[in-house]
């Protein structure tokens, strides 16, 4: 069956980018260079995969839907060099791509698991370069959030820790068949340098994190009630009578180092 008889699947995700002026500010904002080491998740129909094949003639995607795989090899003959990962990208051992080099994750991605894509991004960021995705617009609001907004987050501080975040533009649902109920955005991620990121222990970072969001309107006395002692907050400057929205991503990771160091019975209360 060719690609543009496909039915698309509300289960993966399936909106598809039919708005070729998009197609062509996405690829603007990739400017894929020579010796590149493009991965594209989720290719769906092709409208990134072919442009990104026709200009840069070699390219990886990965694509879960059985039914894309063989018309995606038919149609990328004669384009370029088309390398095609059957599989759950979540499954997938990014560094086992990355072989020569750093790679370029792009990407419009299925919405239902853009979070979790995101997390199993951060857990390859020395092997990729940067990340340009297409993801529902509240979320790329939330990835590049500030202190103090509401949007501000969990994915933010455990994004923007790793990663430099730069939302690019926002896509309206009619360009992609079939529309979608939401607002989309394009962003680029850019991993920090390793020694720019001075996490001692992430896991600790993240247990902080999720503790202090999980209820944002609590204060960070109770929301740490049992990860953080208040004496330890105050030692590091931090009020334990804020909200966690009120901490810098800095705070967050300084916060985390000093639990790092501080032997288990004495962080918690
Ligand atoms: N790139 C195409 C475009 O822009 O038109 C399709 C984008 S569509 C929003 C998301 C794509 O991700 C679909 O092709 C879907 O089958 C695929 N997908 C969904 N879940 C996936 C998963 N777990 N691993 C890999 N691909 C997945």
């Amino acid at each position: 069956m060719p690609l543009s008889t496909h039915r698309t699947k509300k289960a993966l995700g399936q909106h598809f980018l039919t708005d070729p002026a998009v197609v062509g500010r996405i690829l603007a904002a990739i400017d894929p260079q020579p010796g590149d080491r493009l991965v594209e998740i989720g290719p769906g129909a092709g409208a990134l995969t072919f442009p990104l094949l026709e200009r840069h003639r070699r390219l990886t995607v990965i694509e879960f839907d059985r039914d894309l795989i063989q018309p995606l090899r038919e149609a990328a003959r004669g384009r370029g060099e088309l390398e095609l990962v059957h599989a759950d990208v979540l499954a997938v051992d990014l560094a086992a791509l990355a072989g020569e080099g750093p790679i370029r994750l792009v990407g419009n991605l299925p919405y239902n698991i853009s979070s979790p894509i995101l997390f199993h991004a951060l857990g390859h960021l020395r092997v990729i370069r940067d990340m340009h995705f297409m993801l529902q617009k509240e979320v790329v609001q939330r990835m590049g959030a500030a202190p103090g907004s509401k949007e501000y987050g969990r994915l933010s501080v455990m994004l923007q820790v790793h990663c430099h975040v730069e939302p690019l533009f926002v896509v309206p649902p009619s360009a992609f068949r079939p529309p979608p109920r939401v607002d989309s955005a394009v962003v680029r991620l850019v991993p920090r340098p390793v020694h720019e990121v001075a996490v001692r222990n992430p896991a600790v970072l993240e247990r902080v994190v999720k503790a202090a969001f999980a209820q944002r309107r609590k204060t960070l006395r109770n929301a740490l009630a049992g990860t953080a002692p208040p004496a330890l907050l105050e030692g590091l400057g931090i009020d334990p009578g804020w909200r966690a929205e009120r901490l810098a991503v800095r705070d967050f990771v300084r916060l985390a180092n000093a639990l790092a160091e501080t032997p288990p019975a004495a962080s918690v209360q």
